[in-house]
């Protein structure tokens, strides 16, 4: 079905567009199917190939769906391209909203208290047909409370925000707990409380969200290296592919 995948540096990406994908996630949902989604970049991507753990979960995803423009570049470049650009944060808002269709159960963990408290409120008064059934901040000592609480309330979503590698690590250790739509959203929530804003249409247009991130948080700078290091290495399995 949707294993026709595109291997980029190692990361195997699922190759649809983001309708197919959003028609999965529904009878996902309809059958309380147990799925992992994740959202690699190419930040990601790098951090696979140093460590091969990482690399088997994030390959061994239901959805490896690809987020942010430089996968996008890098298929394309390596001949092999892929349909469209699925963001994490776009598919977060996408399950909230079927959840509210469907009255599913959904379990916020992760980003700071007030984050998650704002993330909450706001599918409360947005969202009234969501029965959120719990959340959590990301920075807890001991996560065998928040898993018991998984496990008691049984969520047909759960939204994991615990930064990359951690939520991947997280959730593949604790799917099993319930059958659910499990996905890593990374910063979504930061996002979606209106704490951050989102680059303006414009950034968004021109492809340069990860810029207009950049001016409001120059710290991501090193981290933005990651980027001229994946295109290089993009090119250089270009060159010996030929
Ligand atoms: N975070 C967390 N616990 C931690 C570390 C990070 O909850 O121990 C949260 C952090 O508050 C932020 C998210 O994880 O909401 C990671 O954000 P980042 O911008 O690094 O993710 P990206 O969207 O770039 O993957």
């Amino acid at each position: 079905m949707h294993k026709n995948r595109v291997n980029i540096l190692g990361t195997e990406f699922d190759n649809f567009t983001t309708k197919q994908f959003h028609k999965y996630l529904d009878d996902d949902l309809d059958v309380k199917a147990n799925k992992f989604i994740v959202t690699p970049n190419p930040e990601i991507v790098l951090s696979a190939r140093k460590d091969t753990n990482f690399s088997e979960i994030v390959n061994n995803a239901d959805y490896v769906i690809p987020d942010g423009i430089g996968v996008i570049k890098g298929a394309k470049s390596l001949g092999t391209p892929l349909h469209e650009r699925i963001t994490g944060f776009d598919t977060l808002q996408y399950l909230v909203e079927a959840a509210n269709r469907k009255f599913s159960k959904v379990y916020l963990l992760g980003a700071k208290p007030e984050v998650i408290e704002a993330s909450a409120e706001k599918i409360k008064k947005d969202y009234p047909q969501v029965d959120l059934v719990g959340y959590h901040d990301g920075y807890f000592k001991d996560e065998a409370d928040i898993v018991a609480e998984i496990a008691e309330k049984q969520p047909n979503i759960v939204f994991v925000a615990l930064g990359s590698p951690k939520q991947e690590i997280f959730i593949n250790k604790y799917r099993k707990t319930t059958d659910a739509i499990w996905i890593g959203v990374g910063g979504s929530f930061d996002v979606f409380s209106g704490t951050k804003k989102r680059a303006p249409k414009f950034f968004q247009a021109l492809n340069l969200e990860w810029f207009y991130r950049l001016i409001k948080e120059p710290t991501r700078f090193g981290r933005m290296l990651a980027i001229p290091r994946y295109m290089n290495l993009i090119n250089k399995e270009k060159k010996s592919r030929k």
